[in-house]
């Protein structure tokens, strides 16, 4: 069959509405959210339900076309587009938008469309929340979310996207549909294998619905800036807000004094919420529902009290109203575009066990400022998660692009085999896509990596689902 055939038999299927060759309608999809990944495709299929994703899957199979699935786009790693080939088809899940909750189960039941920030507002009018968001929430999918296996800023305490999901549909290599929806408490059957599913970015199946678990809304919050010595003393101060605040510590985040400062030249409207210098900054929430929101006040006074009796920190605030704990919040989510716009640097997304974090970071940034002349290393992000974004910034005067072409491989090598050293992963929530499978087959552990490779074998035998993607290839 030819592409022409193929792509006649697609339209029969999908109908007009569910696919497009137009070049003007894919061009938008065929780069990455960061514009490092640029691809091909036939064509663009938009399939509207289940049933239409798993007659198109068959049809591919059928025929060795290859499958991107493609939720918002929004992804780090370059997962959803294609290669230069122009091979393979895009197979979008964002018009498949059904979103039903229970609010009695506090459950939501979701097609793989469902933006995360529709999801966030239908809970919300039903007294209800997600206990998951992300800087990208305006444009993230559910099935994307789940594929990549997103994290955020409330992973400490709700987990990543692993923990929220109860049920899964999906439509695997062969154009079967399997079905996991109904949401079992207990359920001893076997292997987990919507587990298998969640974070396998597409290369295993085309997740099609889930079922999400909703939490009671947040009736009260609180927000603290603190501003610390160093990052050990954050280390030790989460440790005591752990202690303290229990269940109510609901983010806690570090900046170092570079960070902060690249935000406040960076952002309109945006200060600093301590007067004094600081070499590091934490910014933590309080959180609780209806039932627990009278003590929260409280908790918040004491922690700070017992962290400037420990000498944990050197000042520190509390935000006094919701449009200061938002400001507060702004400054954190304005980091990386901060950072970058100050000129070229190499980024990762890393993860350390939790109690070597404040070690990793210290040795890791000396280690990698000696070795890279003129460099600045910087790390900021979800310190309670044992997971900071990892910046090698350029020396002065360097051409963006230029300098990352030509030191990116190197810089982010020497930077992964610390991580690996210390026990730690290369990809900590924004998966490894096309933009790490190379680095994760180099040192990667052998007998995980012989594993991917067995399933994605035993569940992809004509590697049609999202090829040259996670798994890396035999050396
Ligand atoms: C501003 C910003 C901030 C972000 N902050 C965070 C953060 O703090 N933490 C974090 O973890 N992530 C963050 N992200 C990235 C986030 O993980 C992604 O935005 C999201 O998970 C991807 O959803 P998507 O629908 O855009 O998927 P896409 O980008 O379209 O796809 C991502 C991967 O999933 C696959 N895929 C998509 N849909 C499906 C499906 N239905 N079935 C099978 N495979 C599918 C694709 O093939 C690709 O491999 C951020 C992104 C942005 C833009």
């Amino acid at each position: 069959m030819s592409d022409l055939d193929f792509l006649a038999a697609a339209r029969t299927l999908l109908g007009e509405r569910g696919l497009t060759i137009d070049p003007d309608l894919l061009a938008p999809w065929l780069s990455d959210w960061r514009g490092r990944f640029h691809g091909r495709a036939l064509a663009l299929a938009s399939p509207a339900s289940t049933a239409e994703v798993a007659a198109l899957v068959t049809l591919c199979a059928a025929h060795r076309v290859p499958i991107v699935p493609q939720g918002g786009n929004s992804g780090m790693s370059g997962g959803a587009t294609p290669d230069g080939s122009g091979c393979a088809i895009l197979v979008s899940l964002r018009r498949m938008t059904a979103l039903r909750l229970d609010p009695e189960a506090r459950e939501a039941v979701c097609e793989a469309g469902v933006i995360l920030q529709t999801l966030h507002e239908a809970a919300g009018r039903e007294g209800l929340r997600f206990p998951l968001t992300l800087g990208g929430k305006g444009s993230a999918t559910i099935g994307g979310l789940i594929s990549t296996n997103a994290g955020g800023t409330q992973v400490l305490r709700h987990g990543s996207m692993r923990a929220q999901v109860l049920g899964i549909e999906a439509v695997l290599a062969d154009g079967t549909a399997f079905d996991a929806l109904v949401p079992l408490k207990k359920d001893n059957r076997g292997f987990d294998l919507k587990q298998v599913l969640i974070g396998s970015e597409g290369t295993l199946g085309i997740v099609t619905a889930a079922t999400l678990r909703l939490l009671p809304a947040l009736a009260e919050r609180t927000v603290l800036w603190a501003g610390l010595a160093s990052i050990d003393d954050a280390r030790r101060l989460l440790l005591q807000a752990e202690r303290q605040a229990g269940d109510a510590l609901e983010g806690f985040e570090v900046l170092p004094r570079h960070s902060l400062e690249a935000v406040l030249a960076h952002t309109p409207g945006t200060r600093s919420p301590l007067a004094g210098d600081h070499a590091w900054h934490a910014l933590i929430e309080l959180a609780a529902d209806a039932a627990a929101a009278p003590q929260l006040g409280a908790t918040a006074q004491s922690l700070l009290e017992s962290a400037f009796a420990a000498g944990l920190v050197e000042d520190a605030t509390i935000a006094a109203n919701e449009a200061q704990a938002e400001a507060f919040w702004l400054l954190r989510d304005e980091i990386a575009p901060a950072e970058r716009a100050l000129g070229p640097a190499v980024q990762h997304d890393i993860s350390v066990p939790v109690a070597r974090m404040a070690a990793f970071v210290g040795e890791a940034v000396a280690a990698v400022e000696a070795r890279f002349a003129g460099t600045q290393a910087i790390a900021f992000g979800h310190l309670g998660d044992g997971n900071v974004h990892f910046h090698v910034l350029a020396p002065a005067g360097a051409v963006r692009g230029t300098w990352e072409t030509e030191n990116g491989k190197e810089i982010s090598a020497f930077v992964h085999d610390l991580v690996v050293a210390s026990g730690g992963s290369i990809s900590a929530e924004h998966g490894i896509g096309q933009l790490k499978r190379d680095e994760l087959g180099r040192i990667g552990d052998p007998v995980q990596l012989a594993l991917m490779r067995k399933i994605k074998q035993a569940l992809d035998p004509l590697d049609i689902l999202n090829p040259g993607k996670l798994v890396p290839p035999c050396a």
